[in-house]
């Protein structure tokens, strides 16, 4: 086999010509369903007040908002970029369908960006205008051509209700940008994925036609999700879309608090919640977990990041009836792109599940760009209509990324098994994974090398049973120099106004040189062996 194609049937697609918004494509598939009423339905619950939409309340405070910016700003115009800088809240759900259903491009960001890292984002992707909490509003570098919205003042409210206006929702076509979200790729330097409505409608559709069925006699319910997932990263913004395409009832936290999570469970009788890793383990192991009646939970949906087998096992222990369905996604694929369909599927620990159908897949020898059959090992290249468009100004990423036929170089090491099952075998890209959240060693990097004491430094990911991995720096110190562990990880730690809290150094290992190539590319996978013997020898 050189290229691996989808064992489930393919989702049927509008075709790309047709006009269509990410929006009205979500509607009319949550419509598609008789059964459904949007009066009665909640979409959406905040778990810390209580306050709840209902589906019919969602499509008119979404309609309204949408109505009111088109009144309020005759300038602003398709494929215009609108940043978006809020923890999650009722609104925001709000606030992506109102834009996206008049074609302004969404780009969210994770609202513990510092200052700098802004800066950086607002330089990607041009915003013309921002919508910020009052929290967070004050570290927004720029003014904006049309300014600065403040979700949480009086000034928004009143856009939710009762606004009117004559866009037509033909005008948005599906190789419009729907979104600009945020991505290391494969190298340290921060990009913007840019995906178009016809991206995420392909997503949306893929996903909705191959729903998990835990017992095909069943009738169709409306599950009720929580989402610790922030709403800013691929993984959040895409099950937002595809609950709304199912007619869910979404449960948000504004903040993650794991307890508060666990209440919430207990509180809306959560059946589904779509996770990362370190989650299962804190599932799996708190003393706090027995004191909740968590009867409601049927399934867990995770991804980002690769789940432990042992750690799988011991949540199957406590939560016997509680399926786990792992998947695997990127910022690039709009979401996942494989999971595990019904609870054998669920059976395969280690995997990442099967391909998505409209997928295609390929496993690639780094070496000489050989197509590999099952069993081998390769970097893993998609090709499909929810593929991202490329990077936004960044030609030579794009370019880099994805080749002229269409495939998407994922920068993973992986296989697939002769059953068709994917396993993610390690990371060829230079990416961290910390609790899921993306931290690139070349941006600690810098700030190590610019220790004076600190003659050359590498950070690489090590292992970690609670947070997947964790940054581990590998220095070489000056002559003379005894700057120790402690002293350098304090360094970087108070570079806190430029450093987001989760990208710290949190090992640190003293080292003679650097291994490196003749082109001075860090030998990263070298170190990475080196600690794990040091940790094995110890
Ligand atoms: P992001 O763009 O932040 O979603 O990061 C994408 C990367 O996360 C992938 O390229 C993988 O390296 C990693 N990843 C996502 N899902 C999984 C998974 N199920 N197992 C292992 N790694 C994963």
């Amino acid at each position: 086999i050189k290229v691996f194609h989808s064992l489930r049937s393919p989702a049927p697609l509008p075709p790309p010509s047709q006009p269509l918004s990410i929006t009205d494509h979500t509607l009319s598939l949550l419509r598609s369903d008789p059964a459904f009423s949007p009066f009665t339905t909640h979409f959406l619950i905040d778990s810390a007040t209580g306050r709840r939409l209902s589906y019919s309340d969602f499509i008119r405070q979404f309609q309204s908002l949408s109505a009111a910016l088109v009144n309020k700003f005759p300038t602003l115009a398709k494929n215009q970029v609108a940043l978006i800088l809020s923890p999650t809240s009722i609104h925001i759900p709000v606030l992506y369908f109102a834009l996206l259903s008049i074609g302004v491009t969404v780009s969210p960001v994770n609202p513990l960006s510092t200052k700098s890292e802004l800066t950086d984002l607002v330089g990607l992707s041009n915003p013309v205008i921002a919508f910020a909490t009052s929290s967070v509003a004050s570290k927004l570098p720029s003014s904006f051509p049309l300014g600065t919205i403040i979700i949480d003042s009086p000034q928004f409210l009143p856009m939710l209700q009762n606004h009117h206006s004559n866009f037509s929702s033909q005008q948005v076509k599906q190789s419009d940008t729907a979104g600009i979200l945020y991505s290391s790729g494969t190298t340290g330097r921060i990009k913007g994925v840019e995906l178009t409505h016809r991206n995420f409608i392909a997503i949306t559709s893929t996903s909705y036609h191959n729903r998990f069925v835990k017992d095909e006699n069943s009738p169709r319910e409306h599950p009720v999700s929580l989402f610790p997932l922030p709403l800013f990263h691929v993984f959040g913004f895409y099950m937002l879309i595809r609950a709304a395409s199912l007619g869910e009832t979404l449960v948000l936290m504004e903040r993650f608090d794991f307890e508060n999570m666990l209440k919430a469970v207990e509180k809306y009788k959560v059946t589904y919640m779509p996770v990362s890793p370190p989650l299962v383990v804190a599932m799996a192991k708190s003393d706090l977990v027995p004191k909740y009646d968590l009867s409601s939970l049927l399934l867990i949906g995770c991804g980002g990041a690769p789940l432990g087998k042992e750690v799988a096992k011991s949540f199957a222990a406590r939560f016997p009836n509680v399926d786990i369905v792992q998947g695997f996604g990127m910022t690039e694929t709009g979401g996942g792109i494989t999971s595990m369909n019904g609870p054998d599927e669920c059976e395969h620990h280690g995997s990442a599940g099967r391909l998505y159908p409209n997928v295609e897949a390929k496993i690639v020898d780094p070496e000489t760009g050989e197509a590999l059959p099952p069993m081998k090992q390769g970097e893993l290249w998609l090709r499909g209509p929810m593929i991202m468009k490329g990077y936004v100004r960044d030609k030579e990423s794009s370019a880099a990324t994805l080749d002229s036929e269409g495939w998407l170089k994922t920068g993973d090491l992986c296989y697939f098994d002769s059953d068709g099952f994917l396993f993610i075998v390690d990371r060829l890209k230079e990416l961290i994974k910390y609790k899921a959240y993306q931290v690139a060693p070349a941006e600690l990097e810098r700030y190590l090398q610019a220790i004076p004491e600190v003659a050359d430094a590498a950070v690489v990911p090590y292992p970690d049973e609670e947070a997947g991995q964790i940054p581990m720096a590998y220095i070489v110190r000056r002559p003379g120099s005894k700057i120790s562990e402690t002293q350098i990880m304090e360094i970087v730690a108070k570079q806190a106004c430029s450093v987001s809290p989760y990208k710290k150094i949190r090992k640190v290992a003293f080292i003679n040189a650097i291994p490196k190539t003749p082109a001075g590319k860090i030998l990263r996978r070298e170190l990475v062996k080196h600690a794990l013997s040091r940790a094995s020898s110890k």
